[in-house]
């Protein structure tokens, strides 16, 4: 009788506990990535940046399957409705699968298990995409997270389990079993073709996700800490899509970076280490605080005066601002479906703070066009910076988009390439072309309000008013 491995978040074989069980068992295996987006309390669909790495990602993950022996089942549907079906199918009589964190996704599992206890299928299951279990780290007395805490804590842990290697081969089961066709998913963009600019960029699957790791550990790491903010240079690792998708674990990446091979670049490896820890960090908050997404972490600013301008928001969203760093990082989120961390916060803080626009709706935008969009990382971000999220920056520390422009990105390189059109105004007013003398303007061909938008907020007047609904709010 087979057994029935489900594929979800976890889309590789390097690494991956269920699939390596499945392999032990001597059984026939029969992979299956099952699509359940029934949508429910915070439940939602697939943003449209993460379907374009769907399908990608898959793609790449069915010929890996299909080389190892067992060939990948498309399913889509709901998780018991549809495991009731291969089950009935198959005669399969064990299903094992990677645990996951984000409560609909807990509860859709917690669920199939408390199901199949009552039929003759085993089922087992594994940790998933973090590296400590939330009910195995506890962090926060009292409910409340601090992130140099959480740290120290996970710290304090056994360490992170040796990644496991892919299996040789799979015993497949062959016998007929139809698939959904990838196609018919349309997971691609259907009218529009919005995509262009990601296939440059990025190489979904477990392949591309150890490319970058490789390029990361054979040289951004040296500089990580200095250059990690500098979004005109690439000093990332550029692993949270492949991440979002469970192309590469996390434990996987913890033991690449304690290589004695990197030992002149410990500072770049433990700060690297740091970073993942904000993603850990992110896991528990939102295990243990379900509504993070719709709801403030902190209760004080449930009475905020948001404005919440359409004009302001389409501004925001097609980087039209008039503030050259957010329309950069605004058009880079289109382009590239990705935005370097140091702009996610600037713009961030720019809608929250300068336009009043309510943290959630930035959140929704983030979600539907990112390729690492994320349940916890993207919730806990966006409460990071609105002041209202565990551990978050003050409220009243309000970005001003001139200078974190000027510091972070001093030559313009950034600006330059995602604004094309102020690619001609000396460095000196690249970050506020409002300032520039007329004839500065005219000879970098630059007709403000024309070809370039006037700032839409003044930076004073945007800040005063964001403090002033501060202290109405409390
Ligand atoms: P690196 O600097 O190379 O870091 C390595 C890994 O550590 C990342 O891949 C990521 O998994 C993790 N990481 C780094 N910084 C953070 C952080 N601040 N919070 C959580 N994890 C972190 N990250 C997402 O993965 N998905 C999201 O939806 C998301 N939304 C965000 C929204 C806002 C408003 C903000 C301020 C941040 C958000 N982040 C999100 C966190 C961060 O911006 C990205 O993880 C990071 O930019 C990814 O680039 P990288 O892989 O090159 O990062």
């Amino acid at each position: 009788k087979p057994v029935i491995v489900l594929f979800r978040h976890d889309l590789r074989l390097g690494d991956n506990r269920a699939l390596c069980a499945a392999s032990q068992t001597g059984k026939p295996v029969i992979p299956v990535f099952l699509r359940d987006e029934r949508v429910s309390g915070d439940n939602r669909p697939t943003g449209g940046a993460r379907r374009w790495w769907l399908h990608h990602s898959l793609t790449g993950l069915a010929a890996s399957l299909q080389a190892l022996g067992a060939p990948l089942i498309l399913k889509r549907g709901r998780t018991d409705d549809v495991i009731d079906t291969l089950i009935k199918d198959t005669g399969a009589d064990m299903v094992v699968w990677n645990r996951r964190y984000d409560p609909p996704g807990a509860e859709i599992d917690d669920a199939l298990q408390a199901e199949l206890s009552h039929r003759a299928v085993a089922t087992q299951s594994f940790e998933g995409q973090i590296l400590h279990e939330p009910y195995a780290l506890k962090s926060g007395p009292g409910g409340h997270y601090h992130y140099t805490a959480f740290w120290r804590a996970l710290h304090d842990m056994p360490e992170p389990r040796d990644p496991l290697p892919v299996p040789l081969a799979l015993k497949g089961w062959h016998h007929g079993l139809a698939s959904d066709k990838l196609d018919d998913w349309c997971l691609l963009p259907q009218h529009t073709d919005w995509s262009q600019g990601f296939s440059g960029v990025w190489s979904p699957g477990e392949n591309g996700a150890l490319e970058r790791l490789s390029i990361f550990l054979d040289g951004r790491i040296d500089n990580y800490p200095e250059d990690r903010d500098r979004p005109d240079i690439e000093a990332t690792s550029r692993l949270s899509p492949h991440l979002a998708h469970g192309e590469i674990t996390p434990f996987q990446i913890w033991h690449a970076t304690k290589n004695p091979a990197l030992d002149g670049q410990r500072a770049g490896a433990e700060k690297f280490r740091q970073e993942l820890g904000w993603r850990e960090f992110s896991y528990h908050l939102l295990f243990n605080n379900p509504r993070l997404r719709s709801e403030n972490y902190n209760t004080a600013f449930d009475g905020f005066p948001w404005e919440n301008r359409p004009d302001h928001l389409s501004a925001w969203k097609h980087g039209k601002t008039g503030y050259p760093i957010v329309d950069a990082g605004m058009r880079q989120l289109w382009r590239t479906g990705w935005m370097h961390n140091r702009v996610r916060m600037i713009v961030a803080s720019f809608l929250i703070k300068h336009l009043l626009i309510d943290w959630r709706i930035g959140e929704g935008w983030f979600w539907d066009t990112l390729v690492d969009a994320d349940p916890a990382s993207n919730a806990a971000g966006w409460q990071w910076v609105a002041g209202s999220g565990a551990d978050a920056a003050p409220y009243f520390r309000i970005f001003n988009p001139i200078l974190q422009g000027e510091k972070f990105d001093p030559k313009g390189g950034y600006v330059r390439e995602f604004v094309p059109e102020l690619t001609a105004l000396p460095d000196k007013y690249l970050h506020r072309p409002w300032t520039a003398p007329e004839v500065t303007l005219k000879k970098a061909r630059i007709d403000l309000g024309k070809t370039y938008p006037r700032p839409i907020v003044d930076h004073q007047r945007a800040r005063k008013r964001a403090l002033e609904a501060f202290d109405k709010s409390r």
